[in-house]
């Protein structure tokens, strides 16, 4: 047969057969100058190709060849060449296979590591947005915080540390950021729950549910691009947490407590909601919350007299001056409570440093203008009775005044 249909038997382009012959590794007899293959050619092809899939080079394809040849044209002779080069590629083979399988396993396993979501210590969903991280700072120096995630859960920073050249740091625990100044303790029968006020009277649940009204209409986040608004001693009667279904989740939200048993109680049952990742949880003192200066645009600040007085004698708004945008507003309600009554026996805690004129309202107002707030609406409500407030007594009427004020 010719070259062409030589090449189509055995399933190779022509361009094979022609460098084959060129190698001399096939050798076909030749008439008036043309190839003419036959069956000892069809043999030497079966064997080239057979080599080749075993992994033989030319040379040794060439050698196997002339033995073929050579015993073609012999009688009894021993293919001892041939035998031995395929035991001998039999053991380069298997050693090629035990090394393959190792690199294939050893492969595998690297794939399964990198596939592996990071070991989270939790896996209830909360976690710090990475969108937070500009407007963190450290507390004592004011410089930025690096920050070093241990766990990564659904794009969420869930554990970790921040740290600041100064030597201040921070951990991360299940998305909320703890400051080294944090108070653990354990809940009390008295720390109501925000999803059931069931503590309290109807006419309170009814006053917090207007408070929480018309503190909605008060934001004006409308206005702004990517607002950022913070509840700093959000507590147990948080404004934010109530309304977390309603939470626009353009802006961002931080909240911020002292107590960390509050905070991380919160914060599980907000990563239920898609607002979650638009809420960063902040568990220091106001004084020492790592946020940057002018990094927010309105301060919600429910139940001023409650926790201010409750620690110290200062206000929450001169604390969060430095971190409030000029022009940003604060938005909140104040509790005036009278001295000489027995609400006020009952608010004061034995052994604070609280005097009875900063929990009156006129006062409080004060206060606010000589720190550089422009006082805008002041409302009052109706004096309320029965509130089923622990340290609320019934015969003492409750005043509560609703109030904004900007940072000029
Ligand atoms: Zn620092």
């Amino acid at each position: 047969m010719l070259s062409s249909q030589f090449a189509e038997k055995h399933g190779v382009p022509y361009s094979v057969v022609e460098f084959y012959l060129k190698k001399k590794l096939l050798q076909p007899e030749m008439r008036g100058g043309r190839y003419y293959f036959g069956s000892e050619d069809d043999d030497d092809m079966q064997l080239i190709q057979k080599m080749k899939r075993w992994g033989f080079g030319l040379r040794d394809i060439g050698a196997a060849l002339t033995e073929q040849r050579f015993i073609r044209h012999s009688v009894n002779a021993p293919q001892s060449s041939l035998l031995s080069m395929l035991r001998n590629q039999q053991e380069v083979l298997g050693a090629q296979q035990a090394s393959l399988a190792a690199a294939a396993h050893s492969l595998n396993q690297e794939i399964a590591h990198l596939s592996q979501e990071p070991h989270t210590p939790h896996t209830d969903g909360s976690g710090m947005s990475v969108e937070f991280l500009p407007l963190l700072c450290c507390p004592a120096c004011g410089q930025l915080l690096d920050i070093y995630p241990e766990g990564i859960l659904a794009g969420l920073i869930v554990a970790g540390m921040a740290k600041c050249v100064c030597g201040y740091h921070a951990d991360i625990n299940k998305g909320c950021i703890v400051g080294p100044a944090t108070h653990r303790h354990p809940l009390r029968s008295t720390d109501v729950d925000y999803t059931e006020p069931s503590g309290l009277s109807l006419t309170m649940q009814e006053m917090i549910y207007r408070l929480r009204i018309w503190i909605n209409g008060q934001l004006g986040l409308g206005s702004l691009s990517n607002p950022v608004v913070l509840e700093a001693y959000c507590g147990s009667l948080s404004y934010l947490l109530a309304e977390a279904k309603q939470l626009d989740t353009s802006a961002r939200y931080l909240l911020c407590d002292p107590d960390l048993t509050f905070l991380s109680r919160q914060a599980e049952k907000l990563a239920v909601y898609p607002q979650a990742s638009s809420a960063l949880f902040v568990a220091a003192d106001a004084a020492h919350l790592p946020l940057r200066k002018n990094s927010v645009d309105v301060v919600v600040d429910f139940f001023q007299s409650f926790y201010h007085a409750s620690l110290t004698n200062e206000y929450l708004f001169t604390k969060l001056w430095p971190i409030l945008k000029s022009g940003g507003r604060l938005v909140g309600c104040f509790i005036d409570i009278p001295p000489d009554t027995e609400t006020y026996k009952a608010f004061i805690t034995p052994g604070t440093q609280l005097q009875s004129h900063t929990l009156r309202f006129s006062y409080f107002t004060n206060q606010l203008a000589q720190a550089g707030y422009r006082v805008q609406s002041v409302e009052c409500l109706p004096p309320m009775h029965q509130s089923g407030l622990v340290w609320h007594s019934d015969s003492d009427p409750l005043q509560y005044w609703l109030y904004t004020a900007q940072k000029i």
